[in-house]
């Protein structure tokens, strides 16, 4: 008889363990996946995509129906999880009778943080996270309205691009002093900077959200500073918080997200955690690389062999509101480290590599992006880089040629 393994969330997580799982131990498990969303799991990073036009929303369904189906996976989504009875092994959905479970996977990503200044509950102010709310922000862009981004992160210049395309007028706000301070160097975050607003975005550095005011609906934003921004609508996109409260109020032990240990194992036998929801030596990702690799782990473990995650050196490669950006590892440069520059604001091109004890450690690309993923390797590989360092900055084939001269 298969084992009852029962999935909450049908993210991307949940259906890249369903993949690995199923291709290492078909049938072992009786699988069910319990998700909100009201559709099929879905590819959540192309929403940008699909807020910019550039994909139709239809497209972005990560597998088929009929995927899932030929797996034997019972698929409940519009299904909101309420509560783990760990001690009966029983998941508990609304309105839905209880699910019996041998083992148990949370993958309940993250939420989107709405910050706690007044106003922030008039109707007008949205956050970009699912399927729903890209909806709501295409009708903001048709109907060209002014919206206020806040948030100059990956989120918030994402959405600002898409509304912007979309035809609304967009200002983006940003606390810090440069957009993507957690990737990007200052002249690196500069020259994204001037390439975002000839995108026709304004951004406005240095500005802390105050509150927002409006009767009903949301009409402005007003900065620490004064500064008063009209608005029609307001976009939160400054920072997620991994969704925990299941397993807190299960007795899981929680920080900021659900503590796992490198089997992914959650404090409670039997129950695991993977993806934005987990928290692994004390680190909660927010990308989807990291969430695959739990999921090669967690698959390999829960079909019976060894299998350990230690960890992911993170990457950033993407392109931001139409502009191509890479960082990744020891971008700023720790102390000790060597930098090697390259920047061409004119050409829209910025190129820094960190350099620590004869090995790549960092690096940050802004414009030309093509040897990314041979600079990631680089990294992650610690290998020795002596006989290419004079070279590296020009790209892979570059190097690689006088290497071998
Ligand atoms: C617009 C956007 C762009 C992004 N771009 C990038 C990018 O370029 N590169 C990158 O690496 N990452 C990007 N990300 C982040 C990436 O999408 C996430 O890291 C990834 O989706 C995490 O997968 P997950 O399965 O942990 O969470 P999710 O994909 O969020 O899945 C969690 C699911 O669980 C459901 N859920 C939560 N609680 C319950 C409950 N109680 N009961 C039932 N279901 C529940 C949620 O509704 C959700 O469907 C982007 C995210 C967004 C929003």
């Amino acid at each position: 008889m298969s084992e009852p393994l029962v999935i909450v969330g049908n993210g991307m997580a949940a259906a890249r363990l369903v993949d690995e799982l199923t291709k290492l131990a078909q049938g072992r498990y009786a699988i069910a996946v319990v998700g909100d969303e009201p559709r099929l799991a879905y590819n959540r990073v192309l929403l940008s995509s699909v807020l910019s036009g550039a994909t139709a929303s239809h497209e972005i369904e990560l597998k088929p129906a009929s995927w899932w189906r030929d797996r034997g996976v019972t698929l409940k989504y519009g299904c909101l999880a309420t509560e783990i009875d760990v001690g009966r092994r029983e998941l508990r959905i609304a309105n839905e009778e209880n699910i019996a479970f041998s083992k148990l996977v949370i993958a309940t990503g993250s939420m989107p943080l709405r910050l706690s200044v007044p106003g922030a509950d008039l109707a007008g102010v949205h956050t970009f996270r699912d399927s729903r709310d890209v909806d709501l922000l295409l009708a903001l862009a048709a109907q060209r309205k002014r919206v206020v981004v806040v948030g100059g992160g990956l989120l918030g210049l994402e959405a600002a691009y898409g509304l912007a395309r979309g035809g609304a007028s967009v200002t983006l706000v940003h606390l810090m002093d440069r957009l993507m301070e957690r990737q990007l160097d200052l002249p690196a975050a500069e020259l994204l900077k001037s390439l975002v607003e000839r995108k026709g975005i304004r951004v406005l550095l240095n500005a802390n959200t105050a509150r927002l005011h409006g009767e009903n609906r949301v009409e402005a934003i007003e900065l620490s500073d004064g500064r008063r921004i009209d608005a029609d609508a307001v976009i939160f996109a400054a920072g997620i918080r991994p969704n925990i409260a299941l397993a807190k109020d299960a007795g899981i032990p929680v920080n900021r997200g659900i503590v796992v240990d490198d089997d992914l194992q959650t404090g409670a036998a039997d129950i695991f955690a993977l993806g934005e929801c987990a928290e692994h030596r004390g680190t909660c990702y927010g990308m989807v690389e990291p969430a695959y690799e739990q999921a090669r782990v967690l698959a390999q473990h829960l079909a019976g062999r060894a299998a350990v995650y230690n960890g992911s050196v993170v990457a950033t490669n993407l392109k931001v509101s139409g502009v191509s950006v890479f960082s990744a590892g020891d971008f700023m440069g720790a102390d000790g480290s060597e930098t090697i520059v390259l920047n061409d604001a004119r050409a829209g091109t910025y190129k820094k590599l960190v350099v620590s004890d004869g090995r790549l450690t960092g690096a940050v690309l802004v414009g030309d992006v093509g040897d990314a993923l041979w600079y990631l390797e680089l990294i992650r590989g610690r290998q020795p880089i002596a006989r290419i360092r004079p070279d590296m900055m020009f790209g892979r084939s570059l190097a690689i040629r006088s290497e071998a001269a």
